[in-house]
């Protein structure tokens, strides 16, 4: 596998500093990226902007033939892609390909297909009588130069779809990837530049978070944001100091709701998947079950079970189901959460401990019952292998306890009842919901992502997620060059008068009432044929 050439510029360079690349599952230093200088943001900027002029003045056609080339290029580079993420990120390879590789492919494809059409000039016609002499067009313009600024858990699908999308609309991309996932983060860029786009367009700055709220305070012109709610807070600081826009993706607390109707096997499954994915470490993980208390037994049961049989170990080898946390950090905070569980009455039934055997960054995948609304682990984001099962007595308790949260990410409902998950799915709290799946409408580039309250605020994926990339731009043309508005200087009483007789005409709730307003003398027509404007 290429080893990318700052490796070798650490010999080179003295003074530079550097983000390591870990392999989770064993501690090793796998790849060392210099650290980006704040001193060269500026000229980094001034790439980027120069780039983002030639680029955007190319046709949108040609911008979207670009993105089928680099849906050629990931696709050819694809197990490097896939490569980098496991080691890097301690992900299964099968999660590697599901959720990170497949999501770079197939938004490059779709967004290649669907671009020109959303992005071209839309025609907007005109309700009002008044207004009919107007032709009204949204034009949709870029940004300019946007930072995407990415975590480590979805450490290339993340700031690629985000990256696509930016270039397609006509922005320049800086991205400032994760400093625990450098390497995703330089090949991110590097399949950019093996797909030849223009030089400056898409550039990576790497650091820790000084470096990218050094890119932020440089001012692009918008911020994407995907990260915890604290550093969250810190960039909408920061962007509103500047008015800048932004979007937000952060964190999450999604609840499950099964109701005694729903297939257990396929829900605890589910559960069992939506839990434990990426180790727990994903936004939209199922983190809270509300479960109808007439099949809790039976569902907690199955998850228990099917949790006993996953298979932890490094994601190198192909046939292990869950790898390790990022950091031995990541562990504490979890381990902290069931400790508070517990000291308040939690029952852990499966799991609850590191597995030292297999490395520091291992941890069970753990089922804990017996919880309580107060709870740590039922109020703050976990972010670990860790699903929390909360007997309800009715839909009703569950709908209110899931939407007991800041948080607002996402959420799923288990039902053999369409039509109730649907109804269900209308009175919760999120940005998304499945009925009878979970997560995976991330990987549905028509669905839109993104949350509420402490969740953040913009959207991801779709077309309302390209259209973030965009400025809308209203432009009118008046099919009556010639002709001087009634509604300009010129005001008599005579005017006022006509002015009320088109109110009438256009609002009276009776016909006739309308009629009369129009024809009669000083009325509605004597406004819009009015000829003494100055
Ligand atoms: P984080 O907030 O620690 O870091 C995210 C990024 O912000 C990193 O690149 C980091 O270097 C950078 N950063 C840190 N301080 C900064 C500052 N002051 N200014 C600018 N940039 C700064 O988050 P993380 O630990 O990398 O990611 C985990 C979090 O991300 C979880 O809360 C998870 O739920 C959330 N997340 C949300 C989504 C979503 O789509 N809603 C997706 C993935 C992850």
């Amino acid at each position: 596998m290429a080893v990318p050439s700052q490796i070798l510029a650490a010999t080179s360079n003295p003074n530079a500093k550097y983000v390591e690349s870990i392999d989770p599952a064993t501690g090793e230093t796998i790849a060392r990226f210099e650290s980006t200088p704040l001193s060269e943001i500026p000229a980094i900027f001034k790439r980027a902007r120069e780039a983002q002029r030639e680029w955007a003045a190319r046709p949108l056609g040609e911008r979207c033939a670009m993105l089928t080339k680099l849906r050629d290029v990931i696709f050819e580079n694809r197990e490097e892609v896939i490569r980098t993420i496991t080691r890097e990120a301690g992900k299964p390879r099968t999660e590697a390909i599901f959720a990170e590789l497949l999501l770079a492919l197939d938004t490059a494809d779709f967004l290649s297909r669907r671009a020109e059409r959303w992005l071209r000039p839309e025609r907007v016609p005109h309700h009002n009588l008044a207004m009919k002499a107007k032709s009204g067009r949204l034009a949709f313009e870029p940004h300019g130069v946007v930072a995407i600024i990415a975590p480590w858990n979805y450490p290339f699908s993340i700031p690629m779809t985000e990256m696509i999308a930016a270039v397609v609309a006509g922005n320049a991309a800086l991205l400032k990837p994760s400093e625990l996932t450098p390497w995703c983060g330089w090949l991110a860029r590097e399949l950019f530049r093996r797909a030849e786009f223009p030089t400056g367009l898409v550039q990576v700055v790497q650091g820790a978070g000084a470096v990218g709220a050094a890119l932020v305070e440089a001012g692009p012109d918008k911020v994407f944001f995907t990260g915890s709610v604290a550093t969250g807070q810190r960039i909408a600081e920061a962007c509103g100091r500047k008015l800048m826009p932004s979007v937000l993706e952060l964190g999450g607390k999604d609840a499950m709701i099964v109701l005694g109707d729903a297939d257990l096997e396929v829900a605890s499954s589910a559960a069992v998947w939506g839990g434990f994915m990426n180790c727990g470490q994903t936004c939209i993980s199922v983190e809270r079950i509300y479960v109808e208390q007439a099949v809790a037994e039976q569902f907690t049961q199955l998850c228990v079970e099917k949790t006993k049989k996953l298979r932890v170990g490094p994601a190198t080898d192909p046939d292990m189901e869950v790898g390790p946390m990022i950091r031995e950090r990541q562990l504490e905070s979890v381990e902290a959460q069931l400790r508070d569980a517990a000291a308040r009455g939690a029952q852990i039934l499966a799991g609850g401990k590191r597995i030292p055997e297999l490395g520091s960054n291992f941890f069970e995948p753990t089922v804990v019952t017996k919880v309580d609304p107060e709870m740590k682990l039922m109020r703050e984001e976990t972010f670990g292998p860790v699903i929390a099962i909360d007997r309800v007595a009715s839909v009703e308790q569950a709908i209110e306890r899931a939407n007991d949260s800041p948080f607002a990410l996402s959420a799923s409902v288990w039902t053999g009842d369409a039509k109730r998950g649907k109804e269900v799915a209308s009175r919760l709290r999120a940005g998304s919901v499945m009925v009878n799946d979970v997560a995976s409408y991330y990987g549905i580039c028509e669905a839109p992502h993104g949350g509420r309250g402490a969740s953040g605020w913009g959207r991801t994926h779709s077309r309302l997620g390209l259209l973030e990339m965009v400025q809308v731009k209203y432009v009118d043309v008046d099919r009556l060059p010639r002709v001087a508005k009634s509604w300009w200087y010129g005001y008599t009483q005579e005017l006022a008068l006509g002015a009320e007789r088109l109110v009438e005409f256009l609002f009276a709730p009776r016909r006739a009432r309308r009629w009369a307003a129009m024809m009669q003398k000083g009325g509605a027509r004597g406004v819009i044929f009015r000829g003494d404007r100055i």
